[in-house]
């Protein structure tokens, strides 16, 4: 049996229009000899009735407070009814098709309501529908945890649903279908002509997708990578060729470049005294104990600087407070990465970069840089004109 995932994302389940897209390429797939196992994201975006945010505020304008199990079981229910709708249409069409929520596709989840892990995945009861014939359609972005309660695997979810049942069941490849031709060296929303990439190793996309490049999610490729799965990103509604991603392909010394908005710069400091080290690690602790994750740490002899998500500015504004240090808080910035796996050891990239945005007036606040990826925290009034120097000054524009 040659299984493949095809995941559609909800622009292409949204309209009858789309839908009917969508569809063409699972009746396609079939007609060559696949056995399709599809996914499926929330018909729609906010404001459309079925949508994920729809159903967030609908329970919101009840109760503002809505437990995690509850409000888990409430936002499931976009993909289900989508999965119902797209295995009905293939059933209109002739064709043998079930529709499965995500526990009964097998998907076994911790008990992280809002932001779930697959820790475990039984595709037997896929693997039974698919001998018999029937078009599998599975509803994304959920799974269920040991108490049987229903849970949600957060923003993205349903591309990871795609690549772990692909993994699970050894599919030949993965399609994730949404509304770009492939994967473009930047985020095509800032530079609209930016290039599409042939391919792309799993390592650097999924550097991309940590550092802000939303057209997959980096547990999706994760999840791909430890099964060995491909992963084609295509366009629904184009006949692009789109863009493989797997393991064996050549990196470049620059691939991308991705960005990040709403970050805020905490500097803390001065500090003095003797114990000056060790008031440092309990700024970290501090933030840790808050439950604030920060980025781009730096250390000066008597001070410590840092980036946290800007919703969480107030919540580390207080903490630091509280606990009586000094300390400033510069909101409206954002970060740029430039990555490549090719530019471990090549000299002079952080020197190409810092002296194009500083040629085009961008003033850099902070760096950080790791052996694949460089980064400009900037402000964010900057952050096109600076993904625009870098976009050039590194010729992504040709691929
Ligand atoms: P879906 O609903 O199909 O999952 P998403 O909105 O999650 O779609 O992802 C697709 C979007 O990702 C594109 O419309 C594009 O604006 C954005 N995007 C950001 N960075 C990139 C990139 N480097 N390449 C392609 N698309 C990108
Ligand atoms: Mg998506």
């Amino acid at each position: 049996m040659k299984i493949v995932v095809q995941k559609f994302g909800g622009t292409s389940v949204a309209t009858a229009e789309s839908r009917e897209k969508a569809l063409k390429r699972i009746i396609e797939s079939k007609s060559q000899g696949y056995s399709p196992v599809v996914v499926v994201s929330a018909m729609g975006r906010k404001g459309e009735p079925y949508a994920t945010d729809t159903l967030i505020d609908l329970v919101k304008s009840i109760h503002s407070n809505v437990e995690p199990r509850e409000l888990d079981l409430l936002i499931s229910c976009g993909e289900v009814i989508s999965s119902v709708i797209m295995a009905t249409l293939l059933k209109n069409m002739g064709h043998q098709a079930i529709a499965l929520t995500g526990g009964q596709a097998g998907i076994c989840t911790d008990g992280t309501y809002g932001n779930a892990q697959i820790i475990d995945i039984d595709p037997g009861f896929i693997r039974g529908c698919l001998a018999e014939g029937y078009i599998v359609v599975v509803a994304g972005f959920q799974g269920i945890c040991s108490d049987g309660s229903t849970t949600t695997l957060g923003r993205g979810g349903s591309d990871t649903t795609a690549t772990a049942l692909g993994a699970a069941l050894e599919a030949e490849y993965v399609e994730i279908y949404t509304d770009v031709d492939g994967v473009m060296t930047t985020d095509p929303r800032v530079i609209p002509d930016a290039a599409i990439m042939k391919d792309v190793s799993y390592r650097e996309i999924c550097e991309m997708a940590h550092h802000g490049a939303k057209v997959i999610h980096p547990r999706a490729v994760e999840a791909a990578m430890s099964g060995k799965v491909p992963i084609k990103i295509k366009n629904t509604f184009s006949d692009a060729e789109g863009t493989l991603i797997a393991e064996n392909i050549d990196e470049r010394v620059i691939t991308g470049l991705a960005h990040q908005t709403n970050i805020s710069q905490v500097k803390v400091g001065p500090l003095d005294g003797k114990a000056v080290q060790m008031a440092k690690v309990k700024v970290l602790k501090t933030m840790a104990e808050a439950g604030i994750s920060i980025d781009m740490i730096g250390v000066a002899p008597n001070s410590i600087f840092f980036v946290i998500n800007g919703d969480n500015t107030k919540g580390a504004s207080q903490v630091l407070q509280e606990a009586g240090y000094n300390f400033l808080v510069d909101t409206g910035c954002a970060k740029i990465s430039v990555i490549g796996a090719g530019m471990v050891g090549v000299p002079g990239v952080m020197a190409k970069a810092m002296e194009s945005l500083d040629r085009a007036g961008v003033t850099v606040l902070q760096t950080s840089d790791s052996d694949i990826t460089i980064s400009f925290l900037i402000k964010e009034q900057d952050v096109s004109r600076g993904m625009q120097i870098l976009y050039e000054r590194f010729d992504l524009g040709k691929r």
